[in-house]
């Protein structure tokens, strides 16, 4: 732990995807319009960098801002952001470097779909851990994998049978630990299936009483892999790669919050502004990375910065301008450089 360790020079990428409408949203309206697209690069834009169009078809209100890449409103581009994005993060697990995976936007906005996916159509959950497990195969590594959410600043991990608060502590040597979070080691596709879709089930469950808190926690899969030591008497720990699908972002002047709600509202709120600016801090390489800012931020020290890798990916509903431009104000924020 060098206190003048010189901040990374690896950016945090920052994309937009935009999700189609639905059958619902097609039919309740006449000539539904997106106000989301993307301005054609002329010859001076940097061609490393994309210009996020958004426009209020009914107020003609408009903004742009610039974000790293773009994703239209095709549904099948999943596969699109996985090869493009996604799996050049895999490779450098098995060398000891971590990576995260945020998906970011307001609720509905399509973040679990992207993340987690359908049978038909997988998120890039299981798209990651295929790739994982393959790699596992040729080179004889094994994975395991994590899964807790965190709500209201306090962790409970999604692995156990009775979901179960669990504590985040720093050793001396700044690391970060979730004592007693479980790991689940996994050697196939059918058993990543099984232990997920369980702790995906206790998401939606743990907290009686409590509406849809599977919204308004954050949901961190963890894949971690080992590998036999050099003199194989026994395997070291290698990377990890976070997969976070985050909690909704909101407006509070826009939605009407009270009681339980409105201080969730306000965690969850917190917590992503302090990501944000950490984001910013790594992008603008800032000597001073605000992790401590909040239990997600913190959490994720060893996994943002340093030699490892991120991308963020902003959630858009076509049919939301405002809250679009929330969401892709903020994911343009971080990015600044
Ligand atoms: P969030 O997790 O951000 O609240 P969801 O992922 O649950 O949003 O998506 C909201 C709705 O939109 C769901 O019914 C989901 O099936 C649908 N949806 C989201 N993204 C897509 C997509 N790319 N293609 C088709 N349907 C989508
Ligand atoms: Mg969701």
């Amino acid at each position: 732990k060098l206190p003048n360790a010189p901040i990374s020079v690896s950016k945090v990428r920052v994309i937009v995807r935009v999700r189609p409408f639905l059958a619902h949203e097609t039919s309740s309206r006449n000539g539904v319009v997106s106000c989301i697209s993307v301005l054609d690069q002329d010859f001076e834009s940097p061609q490393d960098e994309v210009t996020v169009y958004l426009k209020d078809p009914l107020t003609s209100r408009n903004e742009c801002y610039l974000l790293d890449s773009f994703f239209g409103q095709e549904d099948n581009n999943v596969g699109q952001i996985f090869c493009g994005e996604v799996s050049p993060l895999i490779p450098g697990m098995f060398s000891g470097c971590n990576s995260t995976v945020f998906a970011y936007g307001a609720t509905g906005s399509g973040k679990t779909y992207t993340m987690q996916g359908t049978e038909e159509q997988p998120g890039l959950m299981p798209r990651a851990m295929s790739m994982i497990l393959s790699i596992c195969q040729r080179t004889g590594s094994t994975a395991q994998i994590s899964y807790y959410e965190v709500y209201m600043d306090r962790c409970y991990d999604l692995l156990e049978v009775k979901a179960k608060e669990i504590s985040v502590w720093d050793d001396k040597d700044g690391q970060i630990h979730l004592r007693g979070l479980s790991q689940v080691p996994i050697n196939t596709m059918s058993e990543f299936q099984d232990v997920f879709s369980c702790g995906v089930q206790r998401r939606k469950v743990a907290h009686t009483g409590l509406n849809d808190v599977s919204s308004r926690s954050h949901g961190v899969l963890v894949i971690s892999v080992s590998t036999l030591s050099a003199d194989g008497t026994g395997t070291v720990a290698c990377g990890k790669l976070n997969l976070i699908d985050l909690a909704g972002n909101e407006d509070n002047r826009r939605t009407c919050n009270e009681g339980i709600r409105l201080q969730e509202s306000a965690k969850i709120n917190q917590s992503l502004f302090a990501l944000s600016n950490v984001i910013y801090a790594l992008n603008n390489n800032k000597t001073r990375v605000p992790y401590r800012e909040s239990k997600l931020t913190r959490i994720l020290q060893d996994s943002l910065g340093g030699t490892s890798r991120a991308l963020m990916i902003a959630c858009l509903n076509p049919g939301e301008y405002q809250e679009s431009v929330h969401t892709v104000s903020l994911a343009a924020r971080s990015r600044h450089v």
